[in-house]
């Protein structure tokens, strides 16, 4: 299969590109910037859609960068960074002369309401709350051709766990001083995926033609993990205390108080029709997801 990865250059790129050529499938990535296996979103506006079979995007400013101060230009930054590169890879299987079998979006359980006790599947309802869940709308939205003959897949995923970015990169340094600990209650839920699973989200979407629609990228036990528990879970895998839970005036003096929802509060999402699709999950638990990736 040939597939046009938008913003595969990235930290899920990286690993969904690996896995899509581990498979045998041809990856093209579009980026800011050219190279080699690449065209750039300027080539992508004027030429159009390279001939392939698939379409995925993962375009995205990092929201939680702690060097970009949270305010109008940043998320100006972050809305069209998703936004705009979902329309135009849209705009271009529309305008395809050979459209592609799939197009596959990667969103976010931003959607989701958050709440310590409510437990969300892909049925359940949101999107018109906060900035983060009117964006993923927006983002969706984006995604959508309609009368189109291209089969469409949306994965919104939890916090994505894995060695060479994300949020992790961000903890591991802290953790392995044993200065790392629960952000503030730690009581809130905390939604995670393994880079390894996301990747194969996204794979089996491309490859079985009967999924479609929304699906949860997080783990089956991910409802069950809090955000104290996750920092207890990474101090082990560490052979570390975490004791230091960090309060929440700091986490939001850091981020911004809008931003410091994505860590201070989160939700309890099940990957219902992701596991009725047929998915297998690689690393459906915490404990071994995490030892695989601080190995
Ligand atoms: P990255 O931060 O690694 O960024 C992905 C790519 O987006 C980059 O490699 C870059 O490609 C492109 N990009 C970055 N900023 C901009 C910009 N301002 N304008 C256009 N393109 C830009 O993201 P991840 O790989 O971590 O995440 C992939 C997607 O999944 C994102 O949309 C993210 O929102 C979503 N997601 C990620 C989660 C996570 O925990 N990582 C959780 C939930 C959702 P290039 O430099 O080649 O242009």
């Amino acid at each position: 299969m040939r597939v046009v990865v938008g913003g595969g250059t990235g930290f899920v790129g990286r690993a969904l590109t690996q896995l899509l050529r581990s498979r045998g499938h041809q990856v093209t990535h579009v980026s800011r910037q050219g190279g080699k296996d690449r065209i750039t979103w300027e080539e992508l506006s004027h030429s159009g859609l390279p001939l392939c079979d698939a379409v995925v995007n993962l375009a995205g400013e990092n929201v939680l960068n702690p060097f970009r101060r949270w305010g109008d230009a940043f998320c100006r930054e972050v809305i069209s960074s998703r936004v705009d590169t979902t329309k135009a890879l849209a705009e271009a299987i529309a305008a395809a002369e050979q459209p592609p079998r799939a197009w596959v979006l990667v969103t976010g359980v931003g959607f989701y309401r958050p709440s310590p006790t409510a437990e969300y599947t892909e049925d359940s309802p949101g999107g018109d709350f906060d900035f983060f869940s009117r964006l993923v709308s927006s983002w969706e939205a984006a995604a959508l051709i309609p009368g189109s003959p291209t089969r469409g897949v949306v994965v919104r995923s939890g916090v994505v766990l894995g060695r060479d970015g994300g949020a992790i990169s961000q903890m591991l340094l802290p953790f392995r001083l044993g200065l790392g600990g629960p952000m503030g209650s730690g009581l809130q839920p905390f939604p995670w995926i393994h880079i390894q699973d996301l990747s194969g989200i996204v794979c089996h979407a491309l490859e079985k033609e009967s999924v479609r629609g929304i699906l949860n990228g997080v783990a089956p036990s991910s409802p069950g993990t809090s955000n104290g528990a996750f920092a207890q879970e990474l101090a082990a895998a560490l052979g570390r205390p975490a004791l230091l839970p960090v309060p929440a005036w700091a986490v939001r003096a850091v981020f911004g108080a809008e931003r410091a929802v994505m860590l201070l509060q989160g939700q309890r999402v099940l990957p219902k029709r992701t596991l009725e699709s047929g998915y297998c999950f690689v690393f459906p638990e915490l404990p071994a997801a995490l030892r695989d990736i601080v190995a």
